[in-house]
């Protein structure tokens, strides 16, 4: 270790500097799967290197993960995945070894009508209840659900498993620990790329010890630089140094992520005899909204994960995910089964949806992009973690490739061992029979589901045209969304009132448009305050800068929607003076929600929006979700 200098807030610091072989930024599935595919390889039976270190001649690779989240088991999923590249890593993969895992084995897919006659449905969803509501004595139809008696076979889940992805990540971590020779730091923010000349040369780590501004207080520790011949990116949908190596280098031509979901989930205690098994997957939609997708999927245990997915093309600009969420749970299939439940944990995190067409440059020299934030999930059949695991096993392959045959990191290098093998695998065939399957629901929710299933019974040949266009664009106002509803003065008071009030402005409209009150029975149905203090768990640690930070206040004063506030999940984000958000580090759980739902361009990148998402630790803190 030896130390560089540089400056923060004018003053000249000392920064330590460590030099790897391989520095990986954060620690998800794309992550897990690289690190079990390399450190299997790292040295042979007699425990002499199979891949010598460059940095530490006569050790192995000498490999550094930094993960955010203040524990290894962060993360907010389903997850409930066919886990083929998942079980190609490890053939003899017992589900019962890690915790909260279930085979999959009965899989229904259910269209949910509306039972409380609230919902924003058009005039051709409309005809389509009454349809169904009169021949539902011939069809496989109840309690206000009519269940697909087909699934097709690209969204089956057969041979998968029910995860939770917070007991997999930590489940893994474990193993890959296990080896010795590989080190995973919690609690330890990758604040930026190190790029020299256009190589990506390592990482620089937060700084400790700072005010809300990044500026040095009591304590400061500048972040350490860690020097390294590749770093390993796989930092999620909302991943800040991805996020900056795009910002750099650009997307390729034509690219762009303009999709993505809020996914925000339960983990519920089931009553006893609930009628559930283990390894049962439901798929929704249809209900609260009809653009808002649904799951539940039952995990050993009497235990379920619920939850919702509000996406980029349901166009309110007053979303709180929340209140949908226990709507949704309240719809009358689900709620016999939910019914006497009690809240064990709760989450909420951005799903990057934009799949290929988001797709960032996967290699450059000394780096490379694995898992959702290079594109990899797919929006055809809304399966991340198998993709994520799979580029981050193809890249493990291309690094042992490429350190046998001694060639450095460059671009041309990954290039021809990880993005060709990326381009040959079932990954990337999947990923483009999914690229267009989506863009029918930028015409509404009908064309969006014929889209879909065009897409997949034709691989992808036929879809429905039309392309999604930045939120900027696409969001209505509030007066436009409610046109017909709720006449534009009434949406004016009760926007006054809920600021003085400290209410919400969506709350009081879905009151208003006719959306029941939530019978709070202080178990399951309980305030979204209530929720964030039993099932979230949120940390923040004193003496790291807000990661959350809008950019040009002078662009919120001006802002109508202040859509921010309303859909942020942690209520972090509340009316400030002025016009101007304030953030409150201590209820974020990292959602990242905010920036993508922002509806104010960056004046500089209207691809970008006012708010910035940088690194930051503490967040949600449930080993569960
Ligand atoms: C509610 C919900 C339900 C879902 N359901 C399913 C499902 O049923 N099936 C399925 O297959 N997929 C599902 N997904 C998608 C799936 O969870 C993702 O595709 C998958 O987790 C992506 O894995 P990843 O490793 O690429 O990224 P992530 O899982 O996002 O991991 C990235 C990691 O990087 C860390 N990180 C970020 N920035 C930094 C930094 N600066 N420094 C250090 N660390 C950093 C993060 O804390 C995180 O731990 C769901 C997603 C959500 C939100
Ligand atoms: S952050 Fe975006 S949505 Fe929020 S007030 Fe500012 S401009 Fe409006
Ligand atoms: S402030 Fe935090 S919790 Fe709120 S939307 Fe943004 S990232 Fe999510």
């Amino acid at each position: 270790m030896s130390d560089t200098s540089d400056s923060v807030g004018g003053a000249a610091v000392e920064r330590a500097r460590l030099d790897v072989d391989i520095a990986c930024v954060g620690f998800g599935p794309a992550t897990g799967g690289f690190l079990t595919t390399l450190s299997r390889h790292l040295v042979k039976d007699d425990g002499s290197p199979a891949l010598e270190s460059r940095t530490s001649p006569g050790m192995p690779l000498q490999v550094m993960c930094y993960e955010r989240a203040d524990d290894l088991s962060f993360g907010v999923s389903g997850v409930c995945t066919r886990a083929r590249a998942i079980q190609d890593s490890l053939p003899d993969l017992d589900p019962d070894v890690i915790p909260m895992a279930a085979p999959v084995h009965n899989e229904k897919v259910l269209y949910l009508l509306d039972p409380v006659g609230a919902s924003r449905r058009s005039r051709l969803v409309k005809l389509g209840d009454l349809f169904i509501r009169a021949l539902r004595f011939l069809l496989p139809f109840e309690t206000d659900a009519l269940r697909l008696p087909y699934i097709p076979p690209f969204l089956r889940k057969d041979g998968g498993l029910i995860l939770s992805i917070g007991q997999f990540n930590q489940w893994i971590a474990q193993q890959i620990m296990g080896t010795g020779l590989v080190q995973i730091w919690p609690g330890t923010p990758v604040a930026e790329p190190l790029i020299e000349d256009d190589k990506v040369v390592g990482v620089r780590l937060v700084d400790q010890g700072v005010d809300k501004l990044g500026q040095p207080d009591a304590g400061f520790m500048p972040g350490m630089d860690v020097h390294a011949a590749l770093t390993v990116v796989g930092d999620g949908p909302v991943g800040p140094v991805g996020r900056q190596l795009d910002e750099r280098f650009g997307l390729p031509e034509g690219h762009h992520q303009r999709e993505w979901a809020i996914g925000m989930k339960f983990v519920v205690d089931l009553r006893e005899h609930s009628g559930l098994e283990a390894g049962t997957i439901l798929h929704t939609f249809g209900y609260p909204e009809p653009e808002i997708f649904g799951f539940l999927y039952v995990h050993p245990g009497d235990v379920a994960s619920v939850g919702i997915f509000v996406p980029t093309w349901f166009d309110s600009p007053a979303r709180t995910a929340y209140r949908y969420l226990q709507h949704w749970m309240l719809h009358p299939y689900l709620w016999r089964y939910l019914k006497g439940g009690k809240l064990r944990s709760w989450g909420a995190k951005t799903l990057g949806e934009s799949g290929r067409r988001g797709e960032p440059h996967l290699v450059g020299d000394g780096y490379a992009r694995i898992g959702e934030g290079s594109g990899s999930t797919n929006v055809l059949t809304g399966s991340g973690v198998d993709e994520a695991w799979e580029t981050g096993a193809l890249l493990a392959q291309a690094v042992i490739e490429l350190v046998r045959l001694d060639k450095p990191f460059t671009r041309e290098s990954l290039q021809a061992t990880y993005v060709s093998r990326r381009r040959a695998s079932w990954m990337e065939r999947e990923s483009q029979v999914a690229e267009k399957a989506r863009d029918g629901f930028q015409r509404g929710f009908v064309t969006g589901m014929v889209g879909m299933g065009l897409a997949g019974f034709t691989r992808g040949a036929v879809t429905v045209p039309g392309g999604p266009v930045p939120p900027y664009k696409r969001l209505p106002t509030l007066e436009g969304y409610y046109r017909g509803r709720v006449a534009p003065d009434e949406i004016a008071r009760i926007q006054r009132e809920a600021l003085e009030k400290g209410g919400s402005v969506h709350g009081a409209l879905m009151d208003r448009c006719g959306w029941p009150q939530i019978p709070m029975d202080g178990q399951l149905l309980v305030s979204h305050q209530d929720a964030l203090l039993m099932g979230g768990k949120v940390q923040a640690p004193a003496g790291y800068a807000d990661h959350v930070v809008f950019l040009y206040p002078n662009l919120c004063e001006q802002c109508g929607t202040k859509i921010c506030v309303e859909v942020c999940s942690g209520q972090a984000i509340t009316p400030g003076p002025n016009g101007v958000p304030a953030f409150d580090r201590e209820k974020c759980v990292h959602c990242g929600v905010c920036m993508w739902n922002c509806a104010v361009p960056h004046p500089d990148d209207p691809e970008r929006t006012n708010v910035a998402f940088r690194a930051g630790t503490g967040g949600l803190h449930s080993s569960e979700n």
